[in-house]
């Protein structure tokens, strides 16, 4: 058997254009573009790249993107200052603060200082409290498990009471993913660092979702034949036989396993794609929410 691939890139392009559409009409009825700030605190070299990109996306579906960079000696208050001031703006609909803040920085009390309808990445812990909460509904869903949701659409995964196993738990990726197919009625299983056999647990999967940082970890004899496979990590291997010296892999043997998978997302061209076309979404969702409230 070998698996339908989901072509994130495709989908994340259709999300693109879908918002580019509706930003030409907002402008159009002479409503304003959306607008997203963007706060990058530091030098970390992959925020960097994350920050660009999303900016470049901004540009391309006309959502005016506004970059604010504070250097890693940036103290709290001077963080939280500038958050209160965007909050103000109502030329800025959406704030992104670029994660992980550098040491010494508390990055739950910067996210507690985002304006709910403004929390484009789903952080606050407001938005975060209402999806672990039966019968809430958050404003905002984190982009990369938000995408991850479209892609198993797309997939036509069945999820209501399909048996999920999401591998890691992080704020960002693990948790909200494992909230998510809660709600759309799975019965899920988060596995980590200390799960004693994560292979017995992701054999038994209808839906897998891997994102723990591990290349290649997962191999075709822990997938259930017919499962639908996410693959969410991004690793670096080394490989000189590339001009950059290394390839990029996820952590799901994709060979291997989309021979067993009914669908799998391939590394890169999957779940990456994904994530800003949820962030352009999610903007213009909060340009929408403030022309309500306002
Ligand atoms: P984190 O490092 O924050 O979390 C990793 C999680 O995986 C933790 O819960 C950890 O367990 C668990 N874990 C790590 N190693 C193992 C192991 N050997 N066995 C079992 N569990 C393990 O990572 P993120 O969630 O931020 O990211 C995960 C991956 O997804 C990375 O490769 C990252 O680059 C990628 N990513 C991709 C995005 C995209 O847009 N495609 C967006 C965000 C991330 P414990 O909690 O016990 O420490």
């Amino acid at each position: 058997m070998s698996s339908m691939i989901i072509d994130g890139k495709k989908f994340a392009e259709e999300i693109r254009s879908e918002v580019k559409i509706a930003v030409e009409k907002r402008i159009n009825k002479g409503l304003q573009a959306p607008g997203l700030a963007t706060v990058l605190i530091g030098d970390n070299a992959a925020s960097k790249v994350y920050v660009r990109a999303k900016h470049r996306a901004c540009e391309e579906v006309g959502i005016k993107s506004l970059a604010y960079k504070l250097p890693a000696s940036a103290s709290q208050t001077e963080i939280e200052t500038l958050v209160a001031k965007l909050n103000n703006n109502p030329e800025v609909n959406g704030i992104l603060i670029q994660l992980p803040l550098p040491a010494g920085l508390n990055e739950e009390k910067v996210l507690g200082t985002l304006s709910v309808e403004k929390d484009v990445d789903g952080f606050h812990p407001i938005n975060i409290g209402r999806l672990a909460q039966k019968g809430r509904e958050s404003i905002f869903i984190p982009c990369t498990p938000a995408g991850i949701m479209v892609l198993l659409e797309k997939a036509g995964a069945k999820l209501d009471g399909a048996k999920a196993v999401i591998l890691g738990r992080s704020n960002i990726v693990g948790m909200p993913i494992a909230l998510l197919l809660l709600k759309a009625n799975a019965t899920v299983t988060i596995c980590h660092s200390h799960t004693p056999d994560l292979a017995s647990e992701t054999r038994q999967a209808d839906v897998l979702i891997a994102a723990i940082g591990q290349p290649e970890l997962v191999r075709a004899d822990w997938v259930k034949p017919g499962a639908v496979v996410i693959d969410v990590g991004i690793n670096h291997v080394d490989d000189p036989s590339t001009k950059r010296g290394y390839r990029l892999v996820g952590d799901v043997a994709f060979e291997e396993v989309s021979q067993v998978a009914k669908a799998i997302t391939p590394v890169p061209g999957g779940v990456g794609p994904m994530t800003i076309a949820m962030l352009m979404r999610s903007t213009l969702h909060a340009a929408r929410l403030a022309d309500k409230l306002h």
